[in-house]
């Protein structure tokens, strides 16, 4: 079924939905993105990600291209018209159409604002979350600008096949023998009842989902340590998981060939999974 999509102001069914071949997301990846999913029919933590856009927008010299109310209003109204229940919005902002030309467009160039939906049943129940997931462990290859949320991912992208080739679901990416993140989700790791995830910084994306587990973790009184661990201290540990806008929070069960913990999820990540999708559902817009 035809979905409807948003571009440059317009509301269109997708196969009529265009943007320029000369647009410098397309031709120099000049362009950031958010994705926000959809529980309910309702948007989780929409505040948390407008606020990511406009800094992103911002590290990159451009300015957010609408209000937050008329973002907010844009993803309402696509979630409604392509009957959403569970499933997610994307959006994606670029430096707009202009000859290609390394150097910024001039001032005024009309930026390109594009949102679409994916729909998916039954995003809270995953198997893969009640499972857990397999990952490796590959060099992190990516700039050094990794809290701007570009649409650059074809390293991620990559990491993502490397790891299936591998029979494992996902990568974690690697710099100095310190885990960074997962390559499209924020990596932690639990010994001793104490969570440790990488301290914010360039290194990684500042993730909502990060922010959000963090904070009820500590409502929680559970131990939050935010440094870099090894991939050592993460073979060793207790348990493990991931935490993204679209997967929530999911157990990691292997490393490398080695079971973590139990080889199972571990009960933090389980509770915090509940505690994350139940605090967020009472939170949605
Ligand atoms: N790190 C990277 C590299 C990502 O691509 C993502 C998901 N976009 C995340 C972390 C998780 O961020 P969020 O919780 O905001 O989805």
């Amino acid at each position: 079924m035809s979905r409807t999509v948003y571009v440059n102001g317009e509301y269109l069914p997708e196969e009529d939905a265009t943007i320029s071949v000369f647009d410098r997301g397309f031709l120099f990846a000049d362009g950031v993105y958010e994705v926000t999913s959809v529980l309910e029919g309702k948007l989780i933590d929409f505040d948390g990600h407008a606020v990511r856009l406009e800094r992103s927008l911002g590290e990159l010299e451009m300015p957010m291209p609408m209000s937050r109310d008329e973002l907010l209003e844009i993803h309402r109204r696509l979630v409604a018209e392509n009957g959403i229940e569970d499933g997610m919005v994307y959006l994606q902002v670029t430096r707009g159409a202009a000859d290609r030309d390394f150097a910024y467009p001039p001032e005024g160039t009309r930026q390109t604002v594009v949102l679409f939906t994916q729909s998916k049943p039954g995003l809270a129940d995953s198997p893969v979350a009640k499972a857990g997931i397999k990952v490796v462990t590959l060099p992190d290859l990516r700039w050094d600008r990794r809290d701007i949320k570009t649409v650059q991912l074809l390293y991620p992208s990559m990491g993502k096949m490397a790891a299936k080739a591998q029979g494992a679901d996902d990568a974690w990416m690697v710099e100095e023998g310190v885990v960074t993140e997962g390559t499209s989700n924020n990596a932690y790791i639990v010994k001793g009842g104490v969570i440790v995830t990488r301290n914010l910084g360039p290194e990684i994306l500042h993730g909502i989902t990060r922010a959000a587990v963090l904070r009820f973790a500590r409502e929680a009184q559970m131990k939050v340590e935010e440094r870099a661990f090894t991939v050592e201290e993460a073979k060793a540990a207790d348990e493990a998981f991931v935490t993204s806008a679209t997967t929530f929070v999911t157990p990691v069960v292997e490393i490398d060939g080695v079971p973590v913990g139990q080889g199972a999820p571990g009960p933090v990540a389980q509770r915090l999974r509940e505690i994350y999708l139940e605090e967020s559902r009472k939170a949605a817009v």
